[in-house]
């Protein structure tokens, strides 16, 4: 007897907690798109955002895979239209097309910024409906190796929010991170950090390490764009796009139809060359 009326309070109020935070209750939860007030499952659906947004990335190299860099190195990017719940969707994809086009600035995330901008505005000429921009405030972009100055200047420029990458470059890296440095203490005259800061993050997903441990294994000669035509760095990609062709969403609620439309956008990424929208 006494047993029982010990458990009988605590039964109780495990009940009614259960009813507080029900599958209803969590739910509507999962909606909120404020992720710093409502939880962990919130959480999740964003993060999960950036780990679909790299694999479609990884992907859209893989399906114009080249062994000879014919086409430009194996490098590449997509484009986040914005990080809010409702209008989240991955709007343009690029690759890195310096051989084909003689011309070296021809970088993924420049013909992907560039590319982006170009087609809303011939969209626009042939009176659809598009979003009223001339830049990329807001934006994330989401690269298979991490941006030069080059693309990190240009990042900056057009106002991008975040870059997420998936290798890290030792040469050629930490270019926004370098114009955040504050140099005015130094005696000799520095410098502020520079205007509109964007966010780069190196991505948690394990390709990056895989990439980066790899190149590493390659020995300190070897170039990172000739290590990118390795069957070693292939393979890899390779497998990044089969998980990315097989995933399925882990807050269907909230990232199934963002993941659906992911798959179409690189499903149709043609293998060859494709120029951009000529009229910018
Ligand atoms: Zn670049």
């Amino acid at each position: 007897m006494k047993k029982k009326g010990f458990y009988l309070p605590y039964l109780l109020s495990v009940m009614v907690m259960i009813t507080l935070a029900g599958p209803q209750r969590a739910q509507t939860k999962e909606f909120n798109s404020d992720s710093i007030k409502v939880g962990s499952k919130a959480i999740y659906w964003k993060s999960e955002r950036n780990y679909i947004g790299m694999l479609a990335a990884y992907s859209v190299v893989y399906k114009g895979w080249q062994s000879n860099n014919a086409r430009g190195y194996n490098i590449g990017s997509v484009l986040l239209r914005n990080d809010s719940l409702e209008n989240g969707r991955l709007v343009f994809w690029a690759r890195n097309c310096n051989t084909i086009t003689h011309n070296e600035t021809q970088h993924g995330e420049v013909r992907l910024m560039l590319g982006y901008l170009a087609k809303l505005n011939a969209d626009r000429k042939h009176g659809k409906r598009v979003p009223d921009i001339k830049n990329l405030d807001g934006y994330t972009v989401f690269t298979t190796l991490e941006p030069c100055a080059q693309c990190s200047g240009m990042m900056t420029l057009q106002k991008v929010h975040r870059t997420v990458y998936g290798q890290s470059d030792p040469g050629f890296g930490k270019a926004l991170e370098r114009l955040q440095i504050d140099s005015t203490p130094l005696t000799s005259g520095g410098y502020p950090p520079y205007p509109r800061k964007v966010v780069s993050e190196r991505s948690n997903i394990a390709y990056c390490d895989l990439l980066e441990q790899a190149y590493k294994n390659a020995g300190p000669d070897v170039h990172i764009t000739d290590f990118l035509k390795s069957d070693e760095a292939k393979k890899i990609f390779e497998q990044a796009y089969t998980e990315f062709r097989n995933y399925k969403a882990q807050v269907p609620s909230i990232n199934g139809q963002f993941l659906e439309e992911a798959k179409r956008m690189v499903e149709s990424v043609p293998k060859n060359f494709k120029p951009l929208i000529p009229d910018i």
